[in-house]
């Protein structure tokens, strides 16, 4: 359908006709998926009986809030995990992981990251590289690491010999996060628990599931006993305005419960303040928006290979998260790229993104992101730092239909660069 709403090159859009018949194959498999898990999760809401009560704002300490409880069930349900703890409170994913880490370790335990250094933010939490006031590290918790292997994949020789019997948290990345290293699978993370299991069976294996939900036909709910993610990626379904969850094994659950409230008052209080509708509503979206944002990465995939970039994954591969990196060459085209997306961006679609030097970064970072809720990246967002190889990474898109010509929009301003 050729509406010309954008200025898109006929080349460009018969091109990118192309890539969707390529990708087509996909793109029902990703439909599929959307399915399942939009029906697992209505059978959840279904089960835990929500009811329009559930979205009653609670003030002060929460105490009995029906709604905040409920939604807790859905997650435990859907996510195939005991218990969950689903709260507006939590600042963000990092704040949510934090939440978890300093729930459940205690002085004298080792954390084993089994997939490399983690993500970035995290690095400060665990005490990685220097000091950090209020880190792990100085709690007495020590940190090992098992690195990916040169083609970044996992290491299972290197875990055999770092973990031990009395290793207490093995710690797994799913998402590349803005890495170029391949996303796990739910299959990949399930050997990592069998092996941990097989040589530590009391440890804690902890899945940071950030940008992961809902992207399988399964869960994996089984193959850790906790987990957290962020509601601004995946699971608020691009309405929820902020918060995060953990999921996993109750009493972990309720340990971490203790940290983000107290010892003793835990997941009872906690006033959800009218936030539970969005984070109802947007639970409820999030296996469809989770699935135009997967649709939305194939069709980059298909569209910048057949530009002549590497792209990973390619459109063809499983995914495990939203994420695509586009390697783009030079700084000229990252820079375009960005302005493309922008300029297909709902809100703010007017600026023009400039690299800029981002503190924290040791080069210059430009970004491209138009979205409702700030820092939302289950939302169509770009960052790219300006240096070697001149990687891209792309997630999101509320709309496939938008994502489509955002990606077409990002083409055309690279052409000829
Ligand atoms: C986003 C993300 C985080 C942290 O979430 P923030 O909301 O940015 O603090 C942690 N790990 C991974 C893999 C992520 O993608």
């Amino acid at each position: 359908m050729n509406h010309s709403f954008f200025e898109i090159s006929d080349e460009i859009r018969e091109m990118g006709q192309e890539a969707l018949e390529q990708a087509q194959p996909y793109l029902d498999r990703i439909d599929a998926i959307t399915e399942y898990h939009q029906l697992k999760m209505l059978k959840a809401f279904q089960n835990a009986r929500v009811s329009e009560s559930c979205f009653t704002a609670s003030t002060g300490y929460g105490y009995g809030d029906r709604g905040r409880d409920v939604l807790d069930q859905i997650y435990a349900e859907v996510l195939e995990t005991e218990d969950a703890l689903v709260r507006h409170h939590f600042a963000s994913g990092t704040h949510t992981l934090t939440v978890a880490l300093f729930g459940v370790l205690r002085p004298g335990d080792t954390m084993v990251s089994v997939t490399g250094v983690p993500y970035d933010t995290l690095q400060g939490v665990i005490g990685i590289g220097g000091d950090s006031c209020g880190s792990l590290k100085e709690f007495g918790i020590r940190y090992e690491q098992v690195d990916l292997r040169e083609d970044g994949t996992v290491d299972f020789d290197g875990i055999r010999s770092t973990v031990q019997k009395n290793t207490k948290m093995v710690y797994i990345q799913r998402s590349r996060g803005y890495s170029l290293r391949p996303t796990l699978l739910n299959e990949d993370i399930r050997k990592i628990y069998e092996l941990a299991k097989s040589i530590a069976p009391d440890c804690i294996v902890m899945l940071d599931n950030c940008y992961g939900e809902y992207t399988e036909m399964s869960a994996p709910g089984k193959y850790c006993d906790l987990m957290a993610g962020s509601l601004i990626k995946n699971p608020g379904g691009g309405i929820a305005p902020t918060g995060g969850y953990i999921a996993g094994r109750h009493d972990l659950v309720e340990a971490c419960s203790y940290r983000l409230t107290t010892p003793g008052t835990g997941k009872e209080i906690g006033c959800s303040l009218g936030q539970n509708r969005e984070l109802f509503l947007g639970t409820y979206l999030a296996p469809h928006v989770t699935g135009e944002a997967l649709k939305t990465a194939v069709y980059a995939a298909a569209v910048f290979a057949r530009e002549g970039f590497s792209v990973t994954p390619a459109f063809d591969e499983p995914r495990g998260d939203i994420i695509q990196a586009v390697l783009l060459e030079n700084e000229k085209r990252l820079v375009a790229f960005c302005q493309g997306i922008q300029a297909a961006s709902p809100i703010d679609s007017f600026v023009t993104p400039e690299p800029w030097d981002m503190p924290g970064y040791d080069s210059k970072v430009i970004m491209a992101a138009g979205a409702f809720t700030l820092g939302s990246s289950i939302e169509l967002s770009a960052d790219a730092p300006l240096r070697e190889p001149y990687a891209v990474w792309m997630q999101g898109s509320l709309s496939f239909h938008a994502g489509k010509t955002a990606v077409l929009l990002a083409a055309e301003r690279m052409k000829g660069i």
